[in-house]
């Protein structure tokens, strides 16, 4: 495989960040922005598509069909997050757009960010700490503003004037205390009444356990994902499911993804994607999640189409008992020179599986079907935008996974542009201890972090079986199964990315490659991440945790061995990796327990793990962390700007699809909601 090698000196906190070779780019590199902008804790970044002007027309057209999908839906997101999302939206586009007052305001610039944070977010709780953040501008500018405002273009519900919306956004926009958190985590309190999420209504945690003991059957081997695309509410004493589909909740925005999808079909590249297709676009007319399975299944199997896209709900994060789950859609096509590495890891997922320090019952007999590959993205929406993940593996169904296989996706071209964005970040020299460790990284971060992404959801997740009779783990593992599978993935990338085996099947040089990766894992999850969290907050969010858990417990265990050291220089902290073959038997180890959680359903033993390591920072390495970072002044979070793709007409017939690449985040907030806003305020 040709690589394109980029130095860089280190990569976005806490985000594992590889390169990744790429055909000529659309635009000469030096002349395309990758970063636009940088506001609060927030970087604005673009992406390029590479490769699309040679696809034909008919895969063009495809893609321009499932973006117009992708955004269709990504209101959605914003009502799910917070009931009250839509309307602050609405009132704050409404101002954007009509304010008649002094928009050289120092004041107004604070409205501006507020504002921008609000779409960063999709809504106004912070889209990683799950803590609502305030604006920095009054309460008395607020009604300045209001009152500068066409009342025709405010959000405004029957009975309600300009007053009136001041007097309910009062508390819900100004007062942190007030619906403070989106999805609670913190145990023994009721995870359903103290998080803002609008999942659920009228209902309490212990109303929803009990209405899932008396549906789910233990014994089905198949289950459907319950919950999955519903809120759950109480009417009439009833406690009952609104089906988000067609004819249902968000039927507005879903009738819309139907309608760009059934032209989707009309150019599909094969039968089988024709196929698939379809079965998504039966699943959200019925809203029938066994038809949800139907589709994931035949999505699997899908491995010959260059498009592929991701939409529907499919991740439960954001619920705090992680049944219902969060729209978003990934629309892409295959790199096939960088889609290379990856097939090699997986064509060995057995030998992997066999190897591995899992209890020997704990092991799959036959990895079946998963597939990697990396892919170029077109266009993000929901909750993968715009903020974004870097890997995804899918589905989530764990009986789908054991015996159809899953499907393992490292975004290029996105991973490519968070490179070239951080090449000159200086987090690298600021936290490495040594200039061994400098150079290390300089030659083999990007790839070994490649590596890791694509273990991590190619043999990570795909990894492990249950125990027979054990529930799926959101049942069993409850507001702890997100951070334990997350360590589980990370830790097989961790077990094997210092392993000959890399070696020799010829995607890594030699073990510096692995060190390289150790090195960076530790410094990330004991220093860099605490980057991302506030002074005397919790870590909250499951990646972070995860990172967390594995960097403490193996600093602990290995402690008598001094496995890793914490080393203190010119009065600043770092942690060294001293012995990387202790480490490795360390993390293999964990891994084993962890998976022998998962495969029993071990609560007791998971929730100590996660309590005891994962969440809480230690104040003083905290306050350090996060004074050194203030110096090298970056954002910690990015997001992206999406490429728009336009039709060109001859009549009614496309003749064309053009790639246009916007430079403003304000401009394609406001284009999206434009054309994209079909929901009423309140659903
Ligand atoms: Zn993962």
């Amino acid at each position: 495989m040709k690589r394109v090698k980029y130095i860089l000196s280190f990569i976005l906190v806490g985000l594992i960040v590889m390169n990744c070779s790429k055909p000529e780019p659309a635009v000469k590199e030096k002349d395309f922005k990758y970063v636009t902008e940088q506001f609060a804790d927030l970087k604005i970044q673009r992406y390029q598509i590479p490769g699309f002007e040679e696809l034909s027309l008919k895969q063009k057209e495809l893609l321009y069909y499932l973006s117009m999908a992708a955004q269709s839906g990504r209101e959605i997101i914003f009502d799910q997050n917070y009931k009250h999302n839509l309307y602050i939206k609405r009132t704050l586009e409404a101002i954007l757009k009509d304010y008649k007052g002094d928009r050289t305001d120092p004041e107004f610039a604070k409205f501006l960010e507020y504002t921008k944070r609000v779409w960063f977010s999709n809504g106004i709780h912070h889209h990683y700490s799950n803590r609502k953040f305030t604006p920095e501008f009054s309460f008395q500018y607020f009604e300045r503003l209001v009152a500068g405002t066409n009342d025709e273009l405010l959000p405004l519900q029957s009975g309600e004037n300009a007053n009136t919306l001041l007097k309910k956004l009062k508390p819900i926009i100004f007062d942190p205390n007030v619906d403070a958190i989106k999805t609670n985590q913190s145990p023994d309190v009721d995870l359903i009444k103290t998080s803002a999420i609008n999942y659920y209504e009228g209902v309490t945690q212990k109303e929803v356990e009990e209405y899932y003991k008396t549906t789910v059957d233990p014994k089905d081997s198949t289950p459907v994902s319950y919950g999955l695309n519903s809120k759950m509410v109480k009417e009439n004493g009833k406690v009952q499911e609104k089906v988000w589909k067609v004819g249902g909740m968000y039927t507005k925005a879903i009738e819309q993804i139907v309608h760009w999808l059934e032209l989707a079909v009309t150019v599909a590249e094969n039968n089988q994607q024709k196929k698939t297709l379809q079965l998504l676009i039966d699943y959200y007319k019925t809203g029938e999640l066994k038809k949800f399975d139907e589709y994931s299944i035949e999505w699997v199997k899908d491995t010959e189409s260059l498009i592929d896209v991701v939409n529907g709900f499919i991740e439960t994060y954001g619920d705090p008992l992680g049944y219902r789950a969060s729209f978003e859609s990934i629309v892409s096509f295959k790199d096939l020179e960088a889609t290379k590495r990856i097939k090699t890891i997986t064509d060995n997922a057995q030998w992997f599986e066999d190897n591995s320090p899992l209890m020997p019952g704990h092991k799959k007999k036959n990895v079946t079907g998963i597939s990697g590959k990396v892919i170029t993205v077109v266009s993000e929406s929901g909750d993968s935008s715009p903020s974004t993940p870097i890997g995804v593996n899918l589905p989530n169904a764990d009986w789908i996974r054991k015996d159809y296989g899953s499907k393992s996706v490292n975004l290029g071209n996105i991973v490519h542009a968070y490179n070239m964005a951080s090449a000159t970040s200086g987090v690298l020299e600021e936290f490495a201890y040594s200039d061994e460790q400098i150079k290390r990284a300089k030659e083999y971060g990007a790839l070994s972090d490649d590596l890791h992404t694509d273990m991590h959801e190619a043999i990570g997740h795909g990894s492990g079986q249950l125990n027979p009779g054990v529930g799926q783990p959101n049942e069993t593992l409850k507001n702890y199964s997100s951070t334990l599978e997350e360590a589980r993935a990370d830790l097989v990338a961790l077990y094997y990315v210092f392993d000959k085996k890399l070696v020799d099947i010829g995607v890594m040089p030699s073990l510096e490659a692995g060190k390289a990766q150790y090195d960076s894992y530790i410094r990330n999850a004991l220093l860099t991440q605490l980057a991302r969290i506030r002074i005397g907050d919790n870590i909250e969010q499951a990646h972070m945790r995860n990172r967390m858990l594995i960097a403490k417990w193996a600093y602990e265990k290995g402690a008598k061995d001094n496995v890793i050291e914490k080393k203190v220089k010119d009065g600043k902290t770092y942690f060294v990796v001293n012995d990387y073959e202790k480490l490795k038997s360390l993390f293999g180890e964990l891994l084993r327990d962890i998976q022998r959680i998962k495969s029993e359903g071990d609560f007791q033993a998971g929730k100590n793990l996660v309590e005891n390591y994962a969440v809480k920072v230690d104040p003083e390495i905290h306050k350090e962390v996060l004074a050194r970072y203030a110096k090298l002044k970056i954002a910690p979070y990015a997001g992206f700007i999406n490429p728009i793709l336009k039709p060109v007409m001859d009549g009614n017939t496309i003749i064309d699809i053009i790639v246009e690449y916007p430079e403003d985040f304000t401009t394609q907030m406001i284009y999206y909601s434009n054309k994209f806003s079909f929901l009423p305020t309140y659903n």
